[in-house]
């Protein structure tokens, strides 16, 4: 039994590579944050070893019995965290199951309704050349011009196409949703409100963003977002009837043996979602992504072309909309890298640029909060990057601020503890 260094020097040059690039620069990508030790001790255990086909006390394999108290505290968790009647925790990642949930209440060519990619929608909520895509009649609704989600265009769409899903949920979005609405408009037209909360799940679990589960029929999420887990997805229902077609399509219609060693570390996530200094890091999260928003509208940033897309955020995330600058998104993004932040271009509704280059940045806060940074510290990044977006930015500039993020960086250390392999 030798180690990762001996075994394959190679990968453990490349992992001690890819950890000094996190420790060294601040990671603001809104879908990413860092998983605590606990959860990759859970992840690197040995229940990457076992089979376990089927659900705890049903499995089709024997030397089950320690896996199924794992999956079931892993369950029984979930459902308290979101108050929700049945849980399923072995989607492989949110893409599985959102795709489970489509095999289990739709048939190919149904109609179905979610936000368009372009507006802030997910790839699996319809895009053309995604599975939901090709496999189903795709209705898109989008965001008006205030940058908000266009319910009144909703309720028309679900009325004219009578789909058999609304999907609500987004990837790039800086506002909460109506679930009342989006559950009475699916009640008046018989489809089923399938809720994708993946991006802000961790808000929901601190309370700091209403649950979408008493108003869904189903909810998604993914478990390595705003909510700090592992890489992997999970489902949620009150409805029995549902629950039990679910669980049908993750296994065996859909995936073969779950990752019980995800699903350990997917419970270690749970339970640190349920304590107090999950709740003050939610709390952090939302008020640096608002510091973020208020910087980027100051008077310097407008005459740069420079705006906040539904003009702030709720959540943890800004949508910066570069439509009006010299600035397109890739650069935006490029210089952004060259400080040391990290952050990935994204188009804005109605983009004029191509989407290779696009006209906005989304930046999230969820990982600098688990790193432990607070309104100070948000404060100065926030100045940073308004910095950085500014029409006199040039190489000198950038190394003073390259300077500063790095002191930013050193001052919270990322997996002290961690020995490098
Ligand atoms: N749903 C939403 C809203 C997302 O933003 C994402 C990821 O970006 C997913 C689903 C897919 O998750 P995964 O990358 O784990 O498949």
């Amino acid at each position: 039994n030798q180690s990762l260094a001996e075994v394959d020097p190679e990968i453990a040059e490349a992992l001690d590579a890819e950890r000094d690039r996190q420790e060294s620069t601040l990671e603001m990508i809104a879908s990413e944050n860092f998983a605590p030790v606990a959860v990759l001790d859970a992840q690197g255990s040995v229940a990457t070893n076992k089979y376990a086909e089927g659900y705890p006390g049903r499995r089709y394999y024997g030397g089950c019995e320690h896996v199924d108290v794992v999956e079931q505290l892993a369950i029984d968790r979930l459902k308290e965290l979101f108050d929700a009647g049945y849980a399923n925790v072995q989607p492989h990642s949110g893409a599985q199951a959102n795709t489970a949930v489509f095999f289990a209440l739709l048939q190919p060519g149904d109609k179905i309704l979610g936000l368009d990619l372009a507006h802030g929608g997910h790839l699996t909520h319809g895009m053309r050349i995604n599975y939901s895509g090709k496999m189903f009649e795709v209705h898109a609704y989008h965001v008006d011009e205030d940058g908000l989600v266009d319910m009144d265009e909703v309720e028309a769409l679900a009325r004219e196409h009578q789909p058999k899903m609304i999907i609500a949920g987004w990837s790039a979005y800086p506002r909460q949703l109506d679930f009342e609405r989006f559950r009475a408009i699916a009640d008046e037209v018989g489809a089923y409100l399938m809720v994708d909360m993946a991006h802000f799940a961790g808000l929901v679990a601190a309370g700091l963003h209403p649950n979408p589960v008493p108003h869904a029929h189903v909810t998604t999420s993914t478990t390595h977002k705003t909510l700090g887990g592992p890489r992997g997805g999970v489902i949620l229902t009150n409805d029995a009837d549902l629950a039990k077609k679910i669980n049908s399509a993750v296994f065996p219609g859909m995936q073969g043996g779950p990752l019980e060693h995800v699903i350990a570390a997917k419970a270690v996530s749970f339970k640190v979602a349920m304590g107090d200094e999950f709740k003050d890091r939610q709390r952090r999260t939302l008020e640096g992504a608002q510091l973020l928003a208020d910087r980027l509208l100051k008077p310097d940033m407008t005459e740069a072309g420079v705006s906040v897309l539904s003009g702030g955020t709720d959540v943890h995330l800004v949508l910066v909309d570069l439509a009006k600058s010299e600035l397109d998104g890739k650069q935006a993004e490029d210089r952004l890298h060259q400080v040391g932040i990290t952050v990935n271009r994204n188009a804005v509704p109605n983009d004029p640029r191509p989407p290779m280059v696009t006209s906005g940045l989304r930046i999230g806060t969820p990982a600098l909060a688990t790193r432990g940074f607070g309104p100070d510290e948000f404060a100065q990044v926030a100045d940073i990057i308004a910095q950085t977006l500014a029409p006199d930015f040039d190489d000198d500039k950038a190394a003073v601020l390259r300077g500063q993020v790095e002191a930013l960086a050193k001052q919270f250390p990322l997996y002290p503890s961690l020995a490098h392999a």
